[in-house]
């Protein structure tokens, strides 16, 4: 299978489901929606095929890309761009297969499933659900494990951008308008890797990166960072009729497992991803930088200023240099120069891990209407507000739970809170009128205590009956209510 020429992209268009080709995609102005069995499949497809037309098709300017945007791309002129790679992203290539090594080494297969993050029963009832897939969602997996997720496990390297980084994309209308407003342009001077002239261009399975090599980001190109490999794989397949486990089609290749092998080497630094923000901080002087990742439970809003704004924090003095900051994407840094006043639908997604166990998966899309890159301190004040009602909340249920010797109290109420407080968060920046902005925090604030007082209630009410706790209860709800009408002062 070519993912520049076969279907492969998995679409639903008019209730139906289908794969179609890039060039479906791109010369054709269908109300196509991405469609995947699993929401983090879906973001890996969305992608992969952003990553394709970056390399392929990028445009030289801002202006380009709104033109690429309004008009569907002329046939010829994609057959003819697409003409130099054709030899490059063929999934069952004899000497290059996509994101794959010939003759890799391996006492025995490994099952199809641990392809599919999540193999543990993380994201599958059982260890065999997955043990034949097609090729069109084997060029997805195979994209998704080498580019989003933890490793395979012991001694095998990780992505490009750490164990698990978080992705952010901006949503359009159409699948074609989403992989336009994408798209960094030639001029998108925060890219290194875009104006890197002397850095390798190949991708890994064409020029593999040698064992124990010691790479400079700047050396690597585009093309060959956006499609980092970081582990020898090679995929098994069967040519028989029958059904794909994971998308449903019926597929004349089936892939029935895989082979892997580890191999080391050494990036010295920080390659710019393009889809990913990054957080900073100054040690001993020197900037530490690494992708943001989900590490809590905490939901994305609690950072969405970090994925829409740059921001330096921790100056101590005027004049001194900031201690820490944050970066977002390059994406979402062009988006908000070339669609400058115009609505945002954020697309956010990524893993919690603990190594390379995957406890969550998350997606989510924050929709912030026209007005947001003037307004992002009104953002980032609902943000902190919903995090003070938290800590309230926390704090004032801290010294009951040590009374009634259940430490876990204050986890399991900010666990609640984060969940009842998602849709309020999500609807509030939907609906937001810049210019009402008090109001709007007032009455943020107004609903987020009363959630706090619900929660507060519900967590304690088996242990407040005990007449030794009363007192206790009664003091910390004291205290909590006091604090919440403090927050509405201030
Ligand atoms: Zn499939």
């Amino acid at each position: 299978m070519n993912l520049l020429i076969d279907p492969w992209i998995p679409v639903l268009h008019q209730g139906r489901f289908q794969h179609v080709t890039l060039k479906d995609v791109l010369c054709q102005d269908a109300d196509w929606q991405l469609c995947s069995f699993r929401d983090d499949m879906e973001l890996a497809a969305l992608q992969l095929v952003i990553c394709l037309v970056q390399v392929i098709f990028p445009p030289d300017s801002h202006k380009e890309v709104r033109q690429r945007l309004a008009t569907p791309m002329d046939e010829e002129e994609f057959s003819l761009r697409v003409s130099k790679y054709l030899d490059m992203f063929v999934l069952d290539h004899p000497k290059h297969p996509f994101m794959q090594t010939r003759g890799v080494k391996a006492k025995e297969s490994t099952p199809m499933q641990k392809l599919f993050i999540g193999y543990d029963r993380s994201f599958f009832n059982d260890p065999d659900e997955i043990s034949r897939a097609c090729p069109a969602c084997v060029a997805v997996a195979l994209f998704n494990q080498a580019s989003n997720c933890p490793s395979f496990g012991g001694g095998f390297k990780g992505s490009l951008r750490g164990s698990a980084p978080l992705t952010t994309l901006v949503y359009g209308e159409s699948l074609r308008s989403t992989i336009w407003r994408n798209i960094l342009s030639r001029n998108t001077g925060d890219q290194q890797s875009m104006s890197s002239l002397d850095g390798n261009n190949q991708p890994g399975w064409v020029d593999q990166i040698k064992s124990q090599e010691v790479i400079y980001p700047h050396k690597i190109g585009l093309l060959r960072g956006l499609f980092w490999q970081p582990a020898h794989v090679e995929v098994e397949w069967q040519n028989s009729k029958s059904q794909c486990q994971a998308c449903n089609q019926v597929t004349h290749k089936l892939a029935i497992g895989f082979k892997k092998e580890k191999f080391k080497y050494e990036i010295q630094g920080i390659w710019l991803h393009p889809h990913s923000p990054r957080e900073w901080k100054l040690a001993k002087g020197t900037r530490e930088e690494k992708y943001a990742s989900f590490t809590t439970t905490a939901p994305a809003w609690t950072q969405l200023n970090t994925f829409l704004t740059e921001r330096e924090i921790g100056s101590a003095k005027a004049g001194q240099p900031a201690k820490a900051g944050y970066v977002p994407s390059a994406v979402v840094s062009q988006f908000r120069k070339v669609f400058f006043g115009e609505e945002i639908n954020l697309i956010v997604g990524g893993y919690r891990v603990n190594q390379a166990s995957v406890l969550q998966r998350r997606h989510e899309m924050f929709n912030l209407p026209a007005g947001w890159t003037e307004n992002m301190d009104k953002v980032e004040e609902l943000i902190a507000l919903g995090l003070k009602v938290k800590d309230e909340l926390r704090k004032k249920l801290f010294g009951f739970a040590k009374k009634v010797h259940v430490p876990g109290l204050p986890s399991q109420a900010e666990e609640r809170f984060y969940q009842s407080s998602e849709p309020l968060i999500h609807k509030t920046l939907r609906t937001m009128k810049w210019q009402e902005g008090e109001r709007i925090k007032a009455d943020l604030l107004e609903q987020l205590s009363s959630l706090a007082r619900q929660i507060f209630e519900e967590v304690t009410q088996s242990y407040r009956h005990d007449p030794k706790m009363i007192r206790a209860f009664a003091l910390s709800r004291r205290s909590l209510n006091s604090a919440l009408n403090k927050l509405s002062i201030s």
